[in-house]
């Protein structure tokens, strides 16, 4: 419903390639976005930052990319304005650009102690949302496997409002709750397994801790399918019906801290918090990676590291894809498991095979815990 009204809002008839002002016009609105979201951090990072990121910021960085992004939502929207005839997203880029500067822009100084708040995690939604955008976009349009899928495609909304779910609240939910938990690493960590793995080199050590964690994850996620109140949970990750770089954030709470705690608690026993965050960052961009419409397939690579057609595979409804390819990182792990399927295609289809879930992102949350199915 919201993204039928933004569709009809924003949107035309008109082409959407490259010189038509349609990709200027969502920078600009992007782009706006961000510099006034992050101009909004700087007036009350109390409330809008997150304590954990808050004191590693360098700020003079942060300010000079904030003054950059406000300068860049106006050009674009000149371009898009000049280019295009509907001129509604190069205004709405302009004017959230205009609106940053007259609260303040870049130099808001920040008046507030650095400690404690809520700490809704707004500095870190728009700082992930920027970078992700900024890596995976391009290559998705660039080279995607599925041209007509756009990058605005269907349930669009649907998966930013998750991305948003699993950032916001980062006090209870995410990526650096998860930090903190790994200084659990002094109290379960085994001593003489930890020596023997510091000893190794770094890359060693990084390497082993990529297997471990996805071994864990191969058997959480293994149960996660078989177990059927575990699947009403996992179900949701697998109703995407066109997977890119967002549609993998599409997953409950439930999911995901599952997936985590199983996958920390392995690598607590034996790795330093330097391998296990290093680890983290990976899991996230590689993860994200293996969802992209990407179509190029490197071949040599392919049968040692999880591309995204080894894992698009994974979401397939297609009756031989199912229940197959559930590692993250290494095919060979499910090579070794019997759950291995890859042939040189791509699938045709994804999402649900005859299942239906809630379309909405409340009923989703809920209706694992009671069962309820779609009725709608
Ligand atoms: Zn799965
Ligand atoms: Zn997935």
């Amino acid at each position: 419903m919201i993204e039928q009204k933004l569709n009809e809002f924003f949107g035309d008839a008109e082409s959407t390639g490259f010189g038509t002002g349609w990709w200027s016009g969502i920078l600009s609105a992007f782009f706006g976005f961000l510099s006034f979201g992050a101009v909004l951090c700087l007036h009350f990072p109390q409330l809008l930052s997150s304590p954990e990121l808050r004191p590693h910021y360098p700020m003079h960085t942060m300010r000079v990319l904030i003054q950059c992004l406000i300068v860049a939502a106006i050009f674009f929207g000149v371009i898009s304005s000049i280019l295009r005839k509907k001129k509604i997203l190069a205004l709405t880029g302009m004017l959230l650009a205009i609106a940053a500067t007259a609260l303040g822009g870049s130099s808001v100084p920040i008046n507030e102690t650095p400690r404690g708040g809520l700490g809704i995690g707004l500095d870190w939604f728009l700082l992930d949302m920027f970078l992700m955008a900024l890596i995976y976009v391009p290559l998705e349009r660039l080279w995607p496997q599925y041209p007509e899928q756009g990058t605005f495609r269907n349930q669009w909304t649907l998966d930013v409002v998750y991305f948003m779910s699993t950032h916001l609240p980062l006090q209870i939910l995410s990526f650096l709750v998860l930090l903190p938990a790994t200084q659990a690493t002094k109290y379960i960590g085994v001593p003489v397994l930890q020596e023997l793995i510091a000893r190794t080199p770094w890359l060693l050590q990084f390497f082993l801790a990529v297997v471990v964690a996805d071994v864990a994850e191969y058997f959480i996620h293994l149960a996660l399918h078989k177990v059927p109140f575990l699947w009403r949970f996992h179900a949701v990750h697998h109703s995407s019906k066109a997977l890119d770089w967002i549609a993998g954030s599409r997953s409950h709470f439930v999911d995901d801290t599952l997936v985590r705690g199983f996958i920390l608690v392995p690598l607590m026993l034996g790795f330093s918090q330097t391998i296990i965050l290093a680890y983290l960052i990976f899991v996230t961009l590689h993860a994200t990676w293996t969802h992209c419409n990407f179509g190029p397939n490197a071949k040599w690579l392919e049968k040692f590291l999880v591309m995204p057609r080894y894992h698009h595979w994974h979401h397939t409804s297609q009756k031989e894809g199912i229940d197959k390819n559930f590692a993250i990182h290494f095919p060979w792990i499910d090579k070794i498991f019997g759950t291995y399927y890859y042939p040189e295609t791509w699938p045709e289809r994804y999402g649900l095979d005859g299942e239906e879930i809630a379309p909405d992102f409340f009923r989703q949350t809920i209706d694992p815990f009671t069962g309820r199915k779609r009725t709608s």
